[in-house]
């Protein structure tokens, strides 16, 4: 293809993502208002508007309402012009469902893949796939599979560098499942899916730039910069569970000490409970656990935050106080505009959100610290389905002519 029909092709292109992107964010919306709004000439957007319907991308949505003459025709984005197959990944299971390019989600499946080597479990998630596949009415245009997974991915190859949860090294996870499905594959970590999701449907709407935290076992964090994701040379931005917050604090797993994983995670939250229980601290918690603080779950200090219990309440408040501590950090930084907070430590609430808020603004320097925003997350667990697949409808969004070859 020479220069100038490339560059034709491209610009083509281009205005199609535009003229989409904004029948998705504004419609209903008039062919005439579209052209204000996308600032293109009347005849482009005439002629990528009718490319869009044909296809099935848009559709029409009655008329305006005018005070008088021809009543012009409203344009609507369709969500189930086509279909992603989001799949999560984790340790102990695979769950597969079915998004629309809306991020509506269908029937989730799941399966045991508990202690299975790497290709039996990538067998099981392949079979998980097909299962949504074959719940999915014949007419209906499947775009491909989203797989989300703890652990490095190389951004181009969608190799497994390195996923320790699940003990796998070099697993070339995107070309084993498009052999096996014929889909086109992405695959993202998971705490960058859950980052687009909250971005484009979830606590994220409206901002620019965000910086989502996921808090489980372990700590972890995507960062989308400009409505795009941002992964770094080896897709490892984001790894703000081993940002160093004690140089002498508790060794962790990567080899460092001090890391915030080993003062905020999961596990940590609940060793520093138990330490001060066992020290003779009096608190509702020794009962739910029945004396083992070895029992001791997150569940029972969300439960005993409920009857705002001293201990759970001081518990949450110094996680979000360390967690607050690596914000403040990356605030300085790169001058985040909204960090959202997701997870299952996030389901300590208000006391561990407030510290963190509290953290920040005592941390990080006043301008930025005053302006940024930080929201708790609001998919929870669907974000593990719709994330992934939101990596491909934000494809398709930017480049929709790539899914009608
Ligand atoms: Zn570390």
């Amino acid at each position: 293809m020479d220069v100038t029909v490339g560059n034709r092709h491209l610009m083509h292109e281009m205005n199609r993502s535009l003229i989409l992107r904004a029948i998705c964010e504004r419609g209903p919306v008039s062919r005439t208002a579209l052209t204000e709004i996308v600032s293109l000439s009347s005849a482009t957007v005439t002629n990528i508007a009718d490319e869009l319907l044909r296809r099935g991308f848009i559709h029409e949505a009655g008329h305006e309402e005018s005070a008088g003459g021809r009543r012009p025709v409203l344009l609507e984005f369709t969500p189930q012009a086509g279909y992603i197959i989001g799949v999560e990944l984790m340790s102990d299971k695979v769950r597969a469902g079915l998004v629309d390019l809306g991020a509506n989600m269908g029937r989730v499946q799941e399966a045991d893949i508990t202690g299975l080597p790497p290709m039996a479990a990538i067998a099981r998630a392949v079979e998980m796939i097909e299962t949504v596949r074959r719940g999915v009415d014949g007419h209906a245009r499947i775009f491909g599979t989203g797989i989300g997974i703890t652990g490095l991915v190389e951004p181009e190859t969608g190799v497994i560098s390195e996923a320790s949860n699940l003990g796998w090294r070099g697993i070339p996870l995107k070309s084993l499942v498009e052999e096996r499905t014929g889909l086109k594959t992405t695959v993202e970590n998971d705490c960058n899916t859950n980052a687009l999701a909250e971005m484009y449907y979830g606590a994220g709407q409206g901002a620019t730039d965000l910086f989502c935290v996921t808090i489980g076992a372990g700590i972890g964090a995507g960062l989308v910069l400009n409505g795009e994701l941002h992964r770094g040379r080896d897709g490892s931005t984001g790894e703000l569970g081993h940002m160093v917050i004690d140089v002498d604090g508790p060794p962790c797993k990567c080899g460092a000490w001090g890391c915030l994983e080993t003062l905020a995670a999961g596990p940590a939250i609940l060793r520093r409970t138990a330490d001060t229980i066992k020290q003779g601290r009096v608190s509702i918690l020794s009962e739910m656990c029945g004396g083992d603080t070895g029992k001791l779950t997150l569940e029972m200090i969300i439960a005993a935050l409920d009857q705002e219990d001293e201990l759970a309440v001081q518990t949450a408040r110094r996680a979000g106080e360390y967690v607050g501590a690596g914000i403040a950090s990356v605030i300085n930084l790169i001058n985040l505009e909204r960090v959202v907070i997701a997870g299952p430590v996030a389901g300590l609430g208000e006391h561990f959100l407030s510290s963190i808020r509290q953290s920040v603004s005592c941390r990080a320097l006043s301008v930025p610290a005053s302006r940024v925003i930080v929201v708790p997350a609001c998919l929870g667990r669907e974000a593990g389905i719709i994330g992934p697949a939101t990596v491909q409808i934000r494809e398709i969004m930017n480049s929709p002519g790539s899914c009608w070859v």
